[in-house]
Order: C-alpha cells, then structure tokens, then sequence
C-alpha cells in the first residue's frame, strides 16, 4: 500500500492548486484524478477573469497549473476511487487500481454536466448533442446550432460556437439570462438571438441530429427546428457521493459543507472548489485550495 501525506481528490484547478501548496511544504502528496487534469475548466473556452491573464483558453492555463503542480508531486490520471475509509488517524482509499493511505484527504472532486433527461438527447451523444463547445464546436462550423441554457456557460458556449463560424441560437426557459452582464453584453455585440420562455422537449434524427421540438411555454406553441447541433449547458452537481457516503456532511444539493478553513465535519478531510458550491469561479477555486492545503499542513504539524 502508498503511504502519504496528504491525498487530494480531483485535478482541477482546487486540486491542482492544492498540490503546488502541499509540495511546496515539502509534504509527501498525491493527486489521484477520475478522468484527465482539468475538469471542466478545460472546456472554459476563453477565461478572461484569472488575475494574470486578459484571456486564456481554459485548457492552456490548466495545462500550465499542471506543468507547475507536476513539478512538485505525481498526478495519477484515470484512476477512480470506489472507496474511502478513516480508521483512527489514517484515511484508506480504494481505487480501480491500488490501495493508498494518508493522513489528510482534500476533496476537490468538482461537478458534472446536468442532463435535461429528454428523448434524443443520450442517444445522439457525439452525433449532435454536446455539452462542451471546445470540444466539438470545430464540427458546426457553417451550421445551425442551438445552445440550451441561460448562464454564463451557455453565454460562454454560444459566444465560441459564433466566433467558429456556426449560425447559433440561444433558447431559455424564462424571460431573462442568469449568465453575468458583461457576458450577456458580448451576446448582444454578437447579435446572437435568444428564444426565450422555452423548452426543449425532444432531440430528432436518424444517425445525426436533424431537428429539435421546442415548446414556447408562453404562448404554447410547439415547433421542430432544424439544426445539426444541440450544446446543452444548464448547470451541474457536485461530485460528493463518495465523500457523502463516508459521512461527510453535505448541504440539500449535494454540496459539501465547509468551514471557512475549508475543513469538512470529519477530522483530517477537507474540501476545496466547485464541490464545496457558492461562487463557482476558478480563482475561488483556487483559493480555497490554498486554504485546505495550508490548514491541513498546520493541522498535520509535520
Ligand atoms: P448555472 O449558472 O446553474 O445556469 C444553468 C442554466 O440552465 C440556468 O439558466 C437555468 O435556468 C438553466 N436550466 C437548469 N435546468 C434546466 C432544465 N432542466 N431545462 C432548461 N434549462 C435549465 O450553470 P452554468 O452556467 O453551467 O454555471 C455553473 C457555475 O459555474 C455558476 O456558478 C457559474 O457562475 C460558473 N461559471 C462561471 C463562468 C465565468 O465566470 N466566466 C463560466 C462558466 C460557469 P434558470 O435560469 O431558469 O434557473
């Protein structure tokens, strides 16, 4: 069995940030990450609030924050953890590749995409329905493109898909964007219309998407609208249930409880990032992290 320090859950930016923190105090660290360094910060198509940084693509500031933090600790990619366990003062981790234990854990195991559950929409994954323009956009380009949401991630989503050539719409369920103003300012500039008050109801196709039927709430009116693309950006949940299930507390939505030091309810864990909820911004993230990497190096007195 691996025998650490300070195991963090998740390299995104928290996790990324918490391990240049935790190297730098000389402890012996670990990321251990489901899928690939990032998170959804990778599809950030333009970050344009990280102080440092006018405008950045969200995969090259990740790819410097991971240069940064691999200098300083090792970050397993692809590796996922079935099972946390604390026994006294040591924490066990069982993954689908080893077994480690640390005396600290900090969860910074981010959110996922929400799914609106409608017909189409998992059976066209990758043939029209998308949940990052970054990724796919580039295969719009010249088409019709609608993109479900109204916050900043739809705004963010729409604006790229414009900017790559694609002819795209946004559709809301209410009268009245929640992505932040200035964002909303720059959909103006792009002139990209917006359906409001409605809903997408079902994905239509037969190897790709064709079209999609959309019900006006308002003035009940349901119509199929022909587009090659659907990006669906309508918020996420927090990646807490392991962290849940080994009685880490969590608020109604699934997001884990912290104090301001960033310390769960149990001893020796903490949580950083979007996990935790509030404002999910990359340097809250960030700093959080620091905060976790810091009071768990204080609270280890190494
Ligand atoms: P979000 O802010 O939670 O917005 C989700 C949007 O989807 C809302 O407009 C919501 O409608 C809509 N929605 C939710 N469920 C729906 C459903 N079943 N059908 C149709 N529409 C639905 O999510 P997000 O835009 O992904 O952002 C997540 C977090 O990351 C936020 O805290 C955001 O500020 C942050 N973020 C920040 C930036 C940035 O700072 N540049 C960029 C991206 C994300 P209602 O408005 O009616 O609720």
């Amino acid at each position: 069995m691996e025998e650490y320090d300070v195991i963090i859950v998740g390299a995104g930016p928290a996790g990324l940030t918490a391990g240049i923190y935790l190297g730098r105090e000389g402890l012996k660290s670990l990321i251990i990450e489901k899928g690939l360094k990032g998170g959804n910060a990778n599809m950030a198509p333009l970050v344009a609030n990280f102080p440092g940084f006018k405008s950045i693509p969200g995969s090259e500031l990740i790819k410097r924050m991971g240069e940064h933090a691999s200098i300083y600790l090792d970050i397993y990619e692809s590796e996922e953890i079935i099972k946390i366990q604390k026994s006294n003062d040591e924490i066990l981790l069982t993954t689908d590749k080893a077994d480690y234990s640390t005396k600290a854990l900090i969860i910074c195991s981010g959110t996922t995409y929400r799914k609106l559950g409608i017909k189409g929409e998992d059976e066209f994954v990758g043939k029209g329905i998308s949940y990052c323009s970054i990724c796919d956009g580039m295969l719009f380009r010249g088409k019709e493109v609608l993109v479900v949401g109204g916050g900043n991630s739809a705004a963010e989503h729409a604006l790229h898909l414009k900017e790559l050539g694609c002819t795209v719409t946004i559709m809301h369920r209410r009268d009245e964007l929640r992505a932040q103003k200035y964002l909303q300012d720059r959909l103006k500039e792009a002139k990209i219309p917006i359906r409001w008050n409605s809903v997408l109801e079902e994905i239509n196709g037969d190897e790709f998407v064709k079209s999609a039927t959309v019900y006006d709430v308002k003035r009940d009116v349901r119509e199929e609208l022909e587009v090659s693309g659907v990006f669906i950006a309508i918020g996420e949940y927090p990646n807490s249930k392991l962290a849940a299930s080994m009685g880490v507390e969590v608020d109604d939505l699934g997001y884990i409880v912290t104090d301001k030091n960033q310390k769960t309810n149990i001893p020796q864990i903490y949580a950083a990032g979007d996990v935790t909820g509030g404002v999910q911004q990359l340097v809250v993230a960030c700093g959080e992290a620091a905060a976790a990497a810091v009071n768990a190096y204080r609270d280890l007195k190494i």
